[in-house]
């Protein structure tokens, strides 16, 4: 049948098929089943994703340039592009250069799409507001589509407020899902258990968790997938099962608020393999997992309650669940098995562990992450020791999960002490700074700066003592090391990568180059663990990227270097004095810190989703002005010759892979300098970046506090701020 309308010429008008390898489309009909969606990640000449979602034997095609945010308040503009045709829900592949999208187009995400509420998807075009519930491996859940006028192809997407609503990152999980399998959740698994108990033993390919002394559920969830994104919704949505409660059902779940109710109607979205009983004690554990962010999700975990002294007692435990004692139950969670349709079991138990850290809301209540320590058992064997609790379990970090008793799990049995040397079991379950181990040092007396007499003890206890406010800012960002193991008069080894010679201490990730696609490994340092083991190495600074894995195009500050190669501090002082006036005068909230040599910072915290391309171009911007008001003190050329004495204001470090030392790192440089944060208040030419070292700077935070921590939280938009500054640059 002749259609009035055909999708895909537009489609086929704008490609030579002899030149490009993209499909011309058959313009088949619609598949039976579920209908499909897929995004493309689009390496044109600006990175971008495509939406594409099929539609009556073609796919509804949207250009996003800034990518997914889980955030509701996030609206990203979704430009409509010709219709595709169904063969390109599996296309990938390399358009040539000269022809219309050229650059690499690799399948980001792939499920299956509803439209909502009826599946009319037709209407809604014509009205211009789609509601879609998307079931992908990194898309999930409501998202939004709304036509903005007057521009038909100009659309926002946002998400829906869900179970799937995030903290505003990225919407994809930080780990790759595409090695796990679609399947329906496991009916019967067998409970994973140690094969074996052993001593204390150090392997760096274990992650070592505490055995605690409880009760061990492997917990299944149905939850609706418009789930509560707040506690207070928990009792509403629990009852009502898949899509089922009607809003009268609804109203009359929130009426009835008793813990004994939500916990009755509970027995519907979440089931404890293995327990009998216990739903009154169990119910803020239910309203908990309620809130998780995946509906259909089989976790392994153990039921705590602690006792009068702190420590899990397990009597107390079996009198709670039989309702004979009160006792606030724990859920530590550690394993993930399924995950929305997806079998996670093939994946290494790290990334499972990383997916079931992402999948616990942001208020989790009485559900608690069994953190891991990597490698180093012995030492946490004696902190577990001297907290009374039982022992270890050491798990292979590489596995996949196996059931039944297996060789990838061995429990390490620790030797009792003394009950009065017992800390605090609280503490100790947090495995925070005091409970982590630290590495046994190699040449602790190994003089690293000679003149000032600090030594690589000295190093690693440094980083012990700031781990807590430095770790923040290193969190899952690739870091390269700069090592000195001779001291900072000593080679230098930089090191981007992992290479063969370096202890497996530290977790790694794969991340393809620009311009090399072949994948190497770089550290990333997320613990104390990780931490001391860089010190340990004698890497003195950290070097972190500005993204992060999940994103890693995507910088999370913008950043300008004024690095002054012998010019006078007073010209640096002086240009920073500039370049935060200007962009406070363009409405944005700067940073300042020192470089921990002579030079100094400046950050802006941004909101998420800009390109690296768009940042450098800001701070360009920025820093040509800055130097073309002050050209006889700063220049934007990057040869030392072309600098001629003056102060370089270096725009060029926004780029991926690119770094600049985070604050609190040391530098290698006489004295023993520490990058510190500044109040923009202290920017005075008797500033003295040389007063911040690794012996003063302890009594400085603790007296100031952590002046850079807006970093992590005051994200800020560019938008208003560019069209701020064209004015600016418009007005001379
Ligand atoms: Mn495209």
């Amino acid at each position: 049948m002749a259609r009035a309308r055909r999708p895909l010429d537009d489609y086929r008008g704008k490609r030579d098929f002899g030149r490009t390898p993209e499909p011309a489309g058959g313009a088949g009909p619609s598949s039976a089943g579920a209908t499909r969606f897929v995004v493309h990640r689009h390496e044109a000449r600006n990175l971008h994703y495509d939406l594409r979602l099929e539609h009556e034997g073609a796919l509804l095609s949207f250009a996003v340039p800034k990518g997914f945010s889980d955030r509701p308040a996030d609206k990203r503009l979704a430009v409509r592009t010709e219709d595709h045709p169904l063969e390109y829900l599996t296309f990938a592949g390399r358009i040539p250069e000269g022809e219309y999208g050229a650059g690499a187009m690799t399948v980001w995400d792939e499920g299956t799409v509803r439209w909502l509420p009826d599946d009319d998807a037709a209407a809604a075009l014509r009205e211009g507001e789609l509601k879609l519930l998307l079931d992908g491996r990194r898309l999930r859940g409501e998202w939004h589509l709304v036509r903005t006028k007057p521009d038909e192809r100009h659309w926002l997407l946002f998400k829906s407020k869900d179970r799937y609503v995030g903290p505003g990152r990225d919407a994809a999980r930080r780990v790759d899902l595409s090695a796990a399998p679609r399947a329906p959740l496991p009916k019967r698994v067998r409970r994973a258990e140690p094969a074996e108990t052993v001593a204390p033993f150090t392997d760096p390919e274990r992650l070592y968790e505490l055995d605690l002394d409880g009760r061990r559920v492997l917990v299944e969830t149905d939850l609706p997938p418009d789930g509560p994104a707040t506690r207070g919704a928990t009792a509403a949505r629990i009852g009502g099962g898949p899509r089922g409660a009607s809003s009268r059902e609804a109203s009359a779940a929130r009426g009835a608020s008793s813990r004994e109710a939500s916990a009755a109607r509970g027995a519907t979205g979440v089931r404890f393999r293995g327990l009998r009983g216990g739903r009154a004690a169990l119910a803020p554990v239910v309203d908990a997992l309620a809130l998780l962010r995946a509906r259909r999700a089989l976790l392994d975990g153990v039921l705590v309650v602690q006792g009068p002294d702190d420590r899990p007692d397990r009597a107390l435990l079996d009198e709670v669940l039989a309702g004979r004692a009160s006792g606030d139950l724990l859920l530590y969670l550690f394993d993930v098995l399924h995950d929305d349709g997806l079998d996670l079991r093939p994946l290494p138990l790290r990334d499972r562990k990383a997916v079931l850290r992402d999948m616990l809301p942001e208020d989790p209540g009485p559900l608690l992450f069994l953190d891991h320590v990597v490698g180093a058992g012995e030492e946490l064997a004696r902190a577990t020791a001297a907290a009374g609790l039982p022992g270890l379990v050491a798990k292979r970090a590489d596995a996949p999960w196996r059931g039944g008793p297996t060789d990838d799990w061995s429990r390490v049995r620790v030797p009792s002490a003394d009950a009065t040397s017992r800390g605090s079991v609280r503490e100790r379950l947090r495995l925070d700074a005091d409970a982590r181990p630290a590495p046994r040092v190699s040449n602790p007396d190994k003089l690293l700066w000679p003149e000032d007499g600090v030594t690589k003890q000295d190093l690693v206890d440094w980083y012990a003592g700031v781990a807590d406010v430095l770790l923040p800012y290193l969190a899952d960002r690739p870091v390269h090391m700069d090592r000195r193991p001779d001291g900072i008069h000593g080679k230098a080894f930089y090191q981007r990568h992992v290479t063969e010679s370096l202890p497996d201490l530290l977790a790694t990730v794969e991340i393809a180059g620009r311009d090399d696609p072949a994948p190497k490994p770089h550290f990333v340092c997320g613990d104390v663990a990780s931490l001391l083991a860089l010190a340990n190495l004698a890497s003195i600074d950290l070097h972190p990227w500005h993204s992060r894995v999940g994103s890693l195009e995507s910088p999370d500050w913008a950043v300008i270097d004024l690095d002054p190669k012998g010019a006078p501090f007073a010209h640096v002082v002086r240009l920073a004095k500039d370049v935060g006036r200007l962009l406070r005068g363009i409405g944005l909230r700067p940073l300042l810190k020192t470089s921990g040599k002579t030079g100094l910072h400046v950050y802006v915290p941004l909101a998420e989703g800009y390109g690296y391309e768009t940042v450098r171009m800001f701070c360009e911007a920025v820093a040509r002005l800055v130097a073309r008001s002050r050209p006889e003190i700063a220049t934007v050329e990057r040869s030392l010759a072309a600098r001629g004495g003056r102060v370089y204001v270096d725009f060029g470090q926004n780029r991926r892979g690119a770094t600049v030392v985070p604050p609190y790192v040391p530098r290698p440089v006489p004295g023993a300098t520490v990058s510190a944060p500044l109040a923009w208040d202290e920017l005075e030419t008797d500033l003295t970046p040389a007063d911040f070292t690794i012996r003063t700077m302890p009594d400085r935070l603790a007296e100031r506090g952590d002046l850079f921590a807006p970093l992590l939280t005051d994200r800020q938009e560019l938008e208003p701020a560019l069209a701020r500054l064209e004015e600016v640059v418009r007005d001379g």
